[in-house]
């Protein structure tokens, strides 16, 4: 354990030193955290799929209803062990309805000093338990304007605004899930946010979701693959992230970091390291059970990595780049 977190150390000193050099491959531009609209270059150290809380398993609600004391009494000891670890930012992929709570968040963010991104959209996986009934009689457009005003002038009458756009799709592609992927397709042309849809082993919806992308003369690069890390197929992982598409290898525990080292080996071989982002998909807190962390990429993967001949370079790559590049505000035209 000693080990590790000198390890962890050294990476995080070496990682501090690049901040403050100006990399050419370092790219321009903006994003949205709850503490307002911030200068990509300050993303720094990312976990781009994370929930700081959900309701997942509970019934859905717009108003998120948490017991106050309970989210802070854990999630804010816990946030402040994760950014002493280094990590600056975290994506908040918890959607409305599934228990977003924007002020809360803030006050978390205040709290503990650690950036967090939250976001607009629908969640359709989880038998769309968390999509509104209002959904279905919308009109995509209807839908779209929703998620836009929302990244125009904030969310629930506050000033804060998503830095994506969160979707989901169950087995195959069912008309909620393209309709709800098409409404985010016209939120990403008006706005110029990314698309983190919750896809899984599914290539049926990878396939669905090329395909609108296309008619709407969108770029893959404008989408990432949510748990990608579940399916078996490495070729379709290759083939898609040669496509542009982002591969989110989110679901990480450490007894999976052998499986982890050789995935990403895999793409560093296909020269594809810079589509790949790296998370934990942990939930600080859900109102019932005990949280799933969110530490064990800096704990365990980066030093692994680094056993396995990764340079710092191409750690940073994966954990600060890949973010920044995937997750900057811009339209992605084909
Ligand atoms: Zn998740």
């Amino acid at each position: 354990m000693n080990r590790i977190i000198l390890l962890s150390f050294v990476f995080l000193l070496f990682i501090s030193c690049q901040s403050n050099k100006k990399n050419s491959t370092e790219p321009d531009g903006y994003i949205y955290s709850v503490q307002g609209k911030m200068d990509i270059s300050k993303l720094g150290i990312s976990l781009t799929h994370e929930h700081i809380m959900s309701r997942f398993g509970l019934e859905s609600s717009y108003v998120p209803v948490y017991l106050k004391d309970s989210p802070f009494m854990q999630v804010i000891p816990y946030l402040k062990e994760v950014k002493a670890l280094g990590i600056v930012s975290i994506f908040d992929c918890t959607t409305a309805y599934f228990g977003r709570d924007v002020r809360l968040l803030k006050e978390i963010s205040d709290s503990t000093g650690m950036e967090i991104i939250t976001n607009t959209g629908y969640y359709a996986a989880a038998n769309d338990r968390y999509v509104p009934e209002s959904a279905y009689e919308s009109t995509i457009e209807e839908i779209s304007r929703i998620w836009i005003e929302e990244f125009e002038n904030g969310i629930d009458g506050t000033d804060i605004k998503p830095g994506f756009i969160k979707l989901g799709f169950d087995n195959g592609a069912s008309d909620i899930d393209s309709k709800l992927f098409s409404a985010g397709i016209l939120t990403h042309l008006s706005t110029g946010m990314t698309m983190a849809v919750h896809t899984g082993d599914n290539p049926t919806a990878v396939e669905n979701q090329l395909e609108l992308l296309e008619q709407f003369k969108v770029s893959p690069s404008a989408i990432v693959w949510v748990h990608a890390s579940n399916t078996t197929d490495d070729n379709l992982l290759i083939e898609t992230a040669e496509k542009g598409v982002w591969i989110s290898l989110d679901k990480f525990k450490s007894p999976a970091t052998e499986d982890y080292v050789s995935r990403i080996q895999l793409f560093k071989e296909k020269n594809l390291l810079h589509k790949v982002l790296l998370s934990h998909d942990g939930n600080s807190f859900n109102g019932k059970d005990q949280l799933r962390g969110y530490k064990a990429v800096i704990t365990h993967l980066v030093p692994a990595l680094k056993e396995n001949g990764f340079s710092d370079d191409e750690i940073n790559q994966l954990l600060v780049l890949n973010p920044k590049n995937a997750f900057r505000v811009e339209v992605r035209n084909l």
